[in-house]
């Protein structure tokens, strides 16, 4: 036995079973009209998933309403490929998923989207809190479309700003640049005041001390890769959020290699859940699994066109 002999990961119905108990734990919930009033009729029979509300007396599966939903593909293959992406530190390419699954890569491409929105986390409220630590930087993948030569310094490439705190989350967004008036907004909208913000010496963040408890710069420009605050014993430096772009930048170059500018924001969404739910928070590969599939529900999917590319 292992974990991919799980009936879940083979048989249809086991596979809208354990969903059914990720979405439902207190049963069936109606999409058409949120009834939960434990009536509803068991037509599992007629087909798999298959339920009847008591109330709209509409039908519906758990899948309806998440990004499940609208993918013609076997529901224990679609599990399949949620735990291989909750269980790779790196990402696993569609063309990965395509193969294992024995799907055509298109459907494995769309998939693997599907995954990335519902690994997606859509918390507004700001990390950190009184005494925490929290790590600002940014990072740049890839080239922007349109832009046919490399510019000077990094003005062609796509920008991605994280806020990591020490021993707990990443929050990461894809930026138009790195220049104050994209970066400092998201800054101070997504860290508590109370934090204590460490970053390099970039000018975009001279007039953090303002805004937060405090503010370190680590001048890696005169080769400074922090130092021990005498007096508390703080390490002043950024190397938790430059730990979390080495995965980060292994798995974009190593698996994913092309990722178009429109879906980065996707990409970083699944190397984030990756990391909120890392194994040294306690999280392993089936929980994290479990976590995701927690978030197909309610969110939608939509492209336009049928641009495959990755
Ligand atoms: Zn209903």
């Amino acid at each position: 036995m292992s974990v991919l002999s799980k009936p879940y990961f083979h048989d249809d119905a086991a596979a809208f079973e354990h969903l059914e108990s990720v979405l439902w734990s207190n049963g069936p919930v109606c999409p058409h009209c949120g009834s939960v009033s434990g009536k509803h009729y068991d037509l599992r029979k007629t087909r798999v998933g298959l339920r009847k509300c008591s109330d709209c007396r509409k039908q519906f599966t758990v899948k309806v309403g998440t990004v499940f939903e609208s993918a013609h593909i076997p529901l224990n293959k679609m599990l399949q490929a949620i735990y291989l992406m909750s269980a790779s530190k790196k990402g696993v390419s569609a063309h990965q998923v395509h193969r294992t699954l024995e799907i055509t890569y298109k459907s494995a491409w769309f998939l693997c989207h599907r995954i990335r929105e519902a690994m997606r986390d859509g918390s507004l409220a700001p990390m950190g809190g009184a005494g925490s630590i929290v790590e600002v930087d940014e990072t740049f993948i890839g080239r922007k479309e349109g832009v046919e030569k490399a510019k000077a310094g990094y003005g062609h490439k796509n920008a991605v700003l994280s806020l990591v705190e020490r021993g707990g989350s990443v929050r990461s967004f894809h930026v138009d640049s790195v220049r104050k008036d994209d970066v400092l907004p998201i800054v101070r909208a997504n860290i508590v005041r109370e934090a204590r913000v460490m970053t390099d010496e970039a000018v975009q963040y001279a007039k953090l001390g303002d805004d937060f408890a405090q503010h370190d710069a680590v001048d890696h420009g005169r080769g400074e890769y922090g130092y021990t605050e005498r007096k508390t014993g703080v390490k002043i430096n950024t190397n938790t959020v430059e730990g979390y772009y080495s995965i980060f930048k292994r798995g974009m170059k190593g698996v994913y290699q092309h990722c178009a500018e429109k879906h980065l924001h996707r990409y970083v969404a699944e190397f984030d859940f990756r990391y909120n739910s890392r194994s040294a928070l306690g999280v392993e590969d089936q929980e994290r699994a479990s976590k995701a599939l927690a978030g197909i529900h309610g969110k939608r999917l939509t492209y336009r066109g049928t641009d495959s590319r990755a």
